[in-house]
């Protein structure tokens, strides 16, 4: 990066950078920054910060007109000679904020996901609530000659007034002036914003570090000698005993809580000093967490299948050596229980544990579950916290505290150290791969962290992926089973119902089909409960034109639009477009649009018509914007408040309701017609995840599964519950078609919004590709990708295939060095290593 001189103020955060030439320091580092570009940064290290300056450590650094924070990865004894370095302006934490281990594991993750690095850290780090961005404005030398002549002049214009107080204003204060200050002055806002234009005034970002949040801490008085004052009233007995003989000195709120004594009492007695009391900076450590320990399920007498995977469990974790076992048991198995006793053994060993879940609301069950046996050393992290229990709940982890972390995708980075075991609940579940930058799998990363810090990674589910499942017929991966459900519990059974049969007696084309319905009404005369799954939310998947054929697009995207009906809306899932339902085809003009496809707001109405007295919820995004709302809702349903629950995939997952006796799938195959390899697999899970939600309780289970394809393996194994042959089907398939696991797979994606610029990157992509030396990685592309288009963007997609990583990963470097020298912009290339979906 380029290194302009500017005339060095005082050493603070308003930019005052010193610019030295490499010999003349000792140290320098480099640093990861949240731009996107695949490379890091030099700084020098000033002498002050030798010490802090660790890797690791979050910095505050000069970057072009900014401020920027980012992280040490490298410390270098030498600065390289000859090149014009800035400094670090500050570092952040008294301590490194990323263990040395985690600094190495983003490392991994941007060399192998192809990812800028300092785009990786930034999502390692917890929120900046510690910092604040401000704007500066200073004179530049024509806007000190703009002062110059407006001073002179006799008649000014307005505008001209306020321009000239504001460059007196920056002239007295002799250093670059805060924007808000600006926002102070009469038309200071619009004189600086044209003096900006005109070059006058020169504007950075700066950040600043916020005030740390302090609380009053109030203690007992003492005299001039040092003797506690004798407590005299009532109130002054109860102060004391708290303050004095139980505790010390407390936090204001904490001691009103405890002694019942009013605040104005307090302040009263402060005042006359029985009482004294001072501002105290709020460590995010210390920071009192609400536990929620009440309503934590009892732990249960494990049965043999349960012990015999701990036992072996133990013995990897004891050994200390790198392990991956996958915990194969069927829904409803007790794998949970074996996760607990797996951190168990972790923190008996003085170790940490972290356990990974596929979605927010799980973390909240989970994160009871461990709260009630662990205590207050579990600390829960997700993208859905407010930022300052984020940050709170992450130095808790950092500072050792917490020794146990629960938690969502990017908790895989939790700042734990001593690591025993990484647990990945679902490991199947497409959440824990991230669809933006940095595109790591959650689960291959918990399994890299695993081996770098010899502990032992679990991946557990009912539907082990593919991959998964054959790095375990391999021989790489452990394989534990539990093979029945607990307490010897029948399995749901599982029927299909073929819609085209059900379509010649009904000659309707009716989302209840008949089938569906009286087993619904069964449950309503027995009085326990259903739970339907339809795959997508709205009231209709798509509306079409009879006459021409074409089907209501977004105008941003190359997909159909959803009808809402409450909203009147028809509306693209991808993108957010919505538009007013027309009156006639928008290609044709033809009066004949119909609606085709049951999405769960039609198949609630439809319900709702059918069994009138029935208690009816709908879970979908529509019903529940938040995790709260999906907590109400599911809690409704566990508590028996509802009798029929019709939901999106979401409730197919991981929730143990015990008065569940039937599970319809409605539209199960819809899926299977995308053009993606996974969509067997992910049929097939759904499924198996679905019909477990079944007869966990007491009660045996029934699941309806209706299809117009009921002879799809996908569809005919999974009613039949049988993993292990849809498994060997599915792989032989991959085989032939030189798909994962048999080879590995990366996507390029090419977009612009300009359709002309998105075809010229792909040429040259594609002209690199033809004269590089590809050895035995197989290119296809470019061609349209399945979604041509996307928020107003074209979309061109090269498809690698390689039996060797290493040769794939060497390939897309040089690919992508190329576009960097042909000046294609960063953002319209993604590459997606190991991509799930290649929509
Ligand atoms: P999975 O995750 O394998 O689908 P869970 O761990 O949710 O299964 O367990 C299913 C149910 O069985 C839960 O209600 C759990 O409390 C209960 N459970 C687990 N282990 C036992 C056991 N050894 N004896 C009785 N009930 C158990
Ligand atoms: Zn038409
Ligand atoms: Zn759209």
């Amino acid at each position: 990066m380029t290194a302009r001189s500017r005339g060095a103020g005082p050493r603070d955060y308003t930019g005052g950078e010193r610019l030295h030439y490499g010999a003349m320091a000792s140290m320098s580092c480099e640093v990861a920054l949240p731009v996107p570009l695949r490379s890091t940064f030099t700084y020098l290290v000033p002498e002050s910060l030798a010490e802090r300056a660790v890797v690791g450590a979050r910095v505050l650094v000069p970057f072009r007109n900014r401020a920027l924070v980012g992280v040490i990865v490298e410390l270098a004894r030498r600065a390289p000679e000859g090149k014009a370095l800035k400094e670090l302006q500050d570092v952040l934490d008294p301590s490194a904020a990323l263990p040395p281990r985690v600094v190495e594991l983003g490392r991994w993750v941007a060399n192998y996901y192809l990812a800028p690095e300092g785009e990786v850290f930034r999502g390692m780090l917890p929120p900046q609530i510690d910092l604040r961005a401000d704007r500066e404005l200073r004179v530049t030398p024509a806007g000190a000659e703009r002062r110059l002549a407006l001073a002179a002049r006799g008649n000014r214009s307005e505008a001209e007034v306020d321009e000239l107080a504001l460059l007196r204003l920056a002239e007295i204060e002799g250093k670059p002036v805060r924007a808000d200050r600006i926002g102070k002055l009469p038309g200071g806002t619009r004189a600086a914003e044209s003096l900006l234009r005109r070059g006058m005034l020169e504007a950075r970002e700066v950040a600043r570090r916020r005030k740390p949040r302090t609380q009053r801490i109030v203690a007992w008085g003492r005299a001039a000698d040092g003797v506690d004052i004798i407590p005299g009233t009532e109130n002054e007995r109860r102060l004391y005993q708290v303050l004095s003989e139980q505790t010390g000195p407390l936090p204001l709120a904490e001691l009103l809580r405890r002694t019942g004594v009013s605040r104005t009492a307090v302040e009263r007695l402060t005042r006359i000093s029985i009482l004294a009391s001072w501002e105290e900076p709020l460590a995010p450590a210390t920071a009192a967490t609400a536990l929620d320990v009440d309503e934590a399920p009892p732990s249960h007498v494990l049965n043999a299948d349960q012990l015999k995977a701990l036992d072996e469990i133990r013995g990897w974790i004891d050994s200390r050596a790198f392990t991956v076992g996958l915990l194969h048991g069927v829904t409803g198995s007790g794998k949970t229980e074996v996760y607990l006793g797996t951190v168990e053994a972790a923190l008996a060993q003085g170790r940490t544990a972290l356990v990974l879940v596929p979605e927010i609301a799980l973390t909240l069950w989970m994160g009871r579950i461990c709260r009630a046996r662990f205590g207050a050393i579990v600390a829960v992290l997700h993208s859905g916290l407010p930022d300052v229990e984020r940050v709170r709940e992450w130095w808790r982890v950092r500072s050792g505290e917490a020794r146990v972390v629960v938690g969502t995708r990017s908790a895989v980075f939790a700042p734990l150290e001593n690591l025993g075991v990484v647990i990945v609940d679902e490991e199947q579940e497409p959440s824990y791969k991230q669809e933006e930058t940095p595109r790591y799998h959650g689960r291959d990363v918990a399994v890299v962290r695993a081996k770098m810090e010899s502990a032992v990674a679990l991946l557990g589910s009912a539907t082990p992926s593919m991959e998964t499942f054959h790095h375990a017929q391999k021989g790489r991966y452990r394989l534990l089973q539990l093979g029945s459900r607990v307490e010897n519990r029948p399995m749901a059974r599982v029927e299909i119902v073929d819609l085209r049969d059900d379509f010649r007696q009904t000659h309707s084309s009716e989302p209840v089909s008949g089938a569906l319905q009286a087993a619904i009404a069964r449950r309503l005369e027995e009085g326990t409960q259903s739970l339907l799954l339809v795959n997508r939310r709205g009231y209709s998947w798509y509306a079409l034109c009879r006459s021409c054929g074409a089907s209501l697009e977004c105008a941003h995207c190359s997909i159909a639009l959803t009808y809402h009906k409450a909203r009147g809306r028809l509306e693209c899932h991808y993108c957010g477009y919505s538009r007013a339902v027309p009156k006639t085809c928008p290609k044709c003009e033809s009066k004949h649009l119909y609606f085709v496809g049951a999405g769960a707001e039609q198949l609630e109405e439809r319900l709702k018509v059918l069994f009138p007295d029935a208690r009816i919820g709908r879970l979908d995004r529509d019903t529940a914007r938040q995790p709260r709302m999906w907590q109400q809702l599911l809690g409704a349903f566990a508590d028996g408040r509802i009798d029929i629950l019709v939901g999106t995939q979401m409730v197919a997952k991981g929730h143990d309701f015990h008065r569940v006796t039937l599970v319809g799938v409605v539209s199960a195959d819809t899926q299977l017609g995308l053009p993606d390899f996974r969509a067997a697999e992910r049929t097939f899970e759904l499924l198996t995840q679905v019909a477990g939600r079944a007869g966990r309780g007491e009660l045996p289970g029934q699941v309806l599964v209706e299809t117009y394809h009921p002879e799809h393996y996908a569809i005919a194994l999974a009613a039949q519950q049988d993993y292990l042959a849809f498994y060997e089907k599915e792989l032989h398939y991959r085989r032939m078609m030189h798909y994962p696991p048999f080879a590995a797979l990366a996507s390029i994606l090419v977009r612009d919004a300009r359709l002309e610029n998105a075809v010229k990157w792909s040429r040259e992509i594609e002209r690199f590709f033809a004269g590089a030396a590809t050895s035995g990685v197989r290119i296809l592309g470019p061609a349209p990708a399945p979604l041509a288009r996307l928020r107003k963007e074209f979309r061109f997609q090269f498809l690698l295939k390689s039996p060797k990583r290493t040769e794939m990963g060497r390939l897309l470097r040089a690919a992508l060095d190329h576009c960097t020298r042909k000046e294609i912009p960063q953002k319209a290339v993604q590459v997606d290593v190991d991509p799930l979906s290649l929509m």
